[in-house]
């Protein structure tokens, strides 16, 4: 048995019932709906403002009912109903983000995955000290500019989409960055982005044992990424500098890719060891998350950073992807996460999976 993360109080609402999976409208809902459907749950789509139209387009994905309210900040405030509709959360990166950590921390509905991880994952120090001491590789932060001896980039402190990063070739070519803000230098890794998609379940007792439970890989993809990715096409970072632009990170789309099958190993022992330190520390991170890092000419996997739930680069793989192929045919990340909510209910393991 695993480890109970939810009050008992709080499950009470999903008692004899098949919970209504929901979500807030955006990022990977589709796919969220689109799994859980298959797997014969209701849902419902959360949405600030009017009921979104676009769903009417795929009614594979749309939800059986949309809860709005005027702004999202307003969100908490639909918990009484949420909780007469036996409703479970699933968390996705633009919910969190939006709503803010805290007050999602604090609704008081049940949420699927430990809820705990997200001081985790929000805090740069916080998410690097647990990495490091899982023993995953990531790039060298200088802590004095004077130590550096090839390319950084300097990243704000919760810099979204990237913004506001600043590259440098040297030491020297740091003279031209002017802080705005609380930053951290860091080695520029150079080599090939890879953002792996993994599913731990705690109360799996087959395929890759990790934990209590065991650890798949549903799908991988790279991010393409406005500006940068097409800085190559006008010339070196200086020229466009001249122009008056920067570079930017902005994710606008993702694009499916495999990893050369001999590195898996590798990927799996490091996954392994994060989701192990996560259960030393905090009580585990349970579900879906990404690592995201870049391969290197020597074949080192350098992870820049970790997502703690469902990512957006899973919408390429509705219909399965050549890793989750391998452990069922059709199977997304919604759908699994459907999965998982179903197969705890049946054990009597909710409180394992739902915080
Ligand atoms: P982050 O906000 O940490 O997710 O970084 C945004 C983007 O910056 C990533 O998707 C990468 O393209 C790039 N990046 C972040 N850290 C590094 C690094 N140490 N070396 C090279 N590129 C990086």
């Amino acid at each position: 048995m695993g480890i109970s993360l939810a009050p008992p109080e709080r499950l009470a609402t999903l008692n004899g019932r098949l919970p209504t999976i929901t979500t807030l409208c955006s990022h990977s809902s589709l796919q969220i709906f689109h799994g859980a459907r298959k797997e014969g749950f209701r849902t419902i789509g959360l949405a600030a403002g009017p009921t979104p139209r676009f769903y009417d387009a795929f009614p594979l994905a749309r939800p059986d009912q949309f809860v709005t309210v005027p702004k999202i900040v307003e969100l908490p405030s639909t918990a009484p109903h949420l909780r007469s509709e036996g409703a479970i959360i699933v968390p996705h990166g633009s919910f969190v983000e939006y709503m803010g950590a805290e007050a999602f921390t604090a609704w008081d509905v049940p949420v699927y995955g430990n809820r705990k991880v997200i001081g985790w994952e929000a805090d740069r120090e916080k998410s690097r000290e647990w990495l490091v001491s899982a023993g995953a590789t990531m790039p060298r932060r200088y802590g004095d500019a004077s130590e550096i001896d090839g390319p950084v980039i300097v990243k704000y402190y919760g810099a979204k989409g990237g913004k506001g990063f600043f590259l440098a070739k040297s030491r020297e070519a740091l003279d031209d960055f002017h802080p705005t803000g609380p930053y951290v230098i860091q080695e520029y890794v150079l080599g090939t982005r890879y953002y792996m998609h993994f599913f731990y379940s705690p109360i799996s007792d087959r395929g890759y044992r990790v934990g209590h439970g065991s650890l798949e890989l549903l799908g991988m993809d790279r991010r393409d990424e406005a500006n940068i990715d097409e800085l190559y096409k006008l010339g070196s970072q200086e020229e466009l500098l001249k122009a008056g632009i920067r570079p930017t990170f902005v994710v606008t789309g993702n694009v499916p890719v495999v990893l050369r099958e001999s590195l898996l190993p590798r990927a799996f022992e490091v996954a392994a060891k994060i989701v192990e330190r996560s259960i030393e520390l905090f009580g585990g991170m349970i579900g879906p998350f990404c690592l995201e890092g870049i391969m290197t000419e020597e074949l080192e996997f350098k992870v820049f950073e970790i997502s703690t739930r469902i990512v957006a680069g899973t919408n390429l793989f509705i219909s399965g992807s050549p890793y989750s192929d391998l452990v069922e045919p059709n199977l997304s990340t919604g759908r699994r996460i459907a999965q998982e909510i179903k197969r705890a209910q049946e054990l009597g393991r909710l409180s394992e999976i739902v915080s």
